[in-house]
């Protein structure tokens, strides 16, 4: 089935936004001729801790900051000001609400791997078409088999972006570079208020 014009949904913790985020949420954009993506930061997540404790409104303020300008990419407080778990199923019944043309979810291979651990997993299969994001380490055939058989599911024809949040924190806590991993302006942040173990430089509040 086409997903033309239909909202590409992005959930994340987002802990921080990284290169590898944007880059899928670009190809989604452009291999299937979606309307716009939308991140959507978690609040508290149901089956994960928040490493660090970056709060919400931190990492919210980094999505912003990184999406900031791209005509195409609008930021969500939807599962942030959820009070108590959110689980992705009602998000996106919720957000089916919102946007005319539908809604397709984008998802890394590595998370959508472990589907049944996720709440109400049959259900949020049938709940909308799934875009997958290739991740280093996951065999992406096992989206052909049961239970993803029941699903649908475009897989996104992109290279390997080998990112990821948690190689990007131990860096900082390292004090190594993290360029070409993260968008300067999240950089700029992260140092401004100090996050991931950095010597706090700025005067934001
Ligand atoms: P962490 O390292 O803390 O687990 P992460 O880098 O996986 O974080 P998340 O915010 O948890 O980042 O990811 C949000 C979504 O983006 C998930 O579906 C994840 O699989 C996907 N994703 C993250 N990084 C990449 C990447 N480099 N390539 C493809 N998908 C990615």
């Amino acid at each position: 089935m086409s997903l033309r014009n239909r909202t590409g949904l992005f959930g994340g913790t987002f802990n921080p936004i990284h290169c590898g985020h944007l880059r899928v949420a670009e190809e989604a954009l452009n291999q299937f001729g979606l309307e716009r993506v939308v991140f959507l930061p978690t609040g508290t997540p149901p089956h994960r801790k928040v490493d660090e404790g970056v709060s919400g409104e931190l990492r919210f303020q980094m999505v912003k900051l990184a999406t900031e300008g791209h005509p195409k990419f609008v930021v969500s407080r939807h599962e942030l000001d959820k009070a108590g778990p959110c689980y992705t199923v009602d998000t996106i019944e919720a957000m089916k609400g919102l946007h005319a043309h539908g809604v397709a979810y984008i998802v890394g291979a590595d998370v959508f791997s472990r589907i049944e651990i996720w709440h109400d997993w049959p259900r949020l299969l049938a709940s909308a078409p799934f875009i997958v994001a290739p991740r280093p380490g996951v065999d992406l055939t096992v989206f052909a088999k049961p239970p993803f058989d029941r699903a649908e599911i475009h897989i996104l024809d992109m290279p390997l972006v080998p990112v990821s949040s948690a190689e990007i924190r131990r860096r900082y806590h390292m004090g190594l570079s993290v360029e070409g991993m993260v968008p300067g302006v999240v950089d700029r942040f992260v140092r401004e208020m100090g996050l991931y173990g950095v010597v706090r430089t700025g005067s934001r509040s």
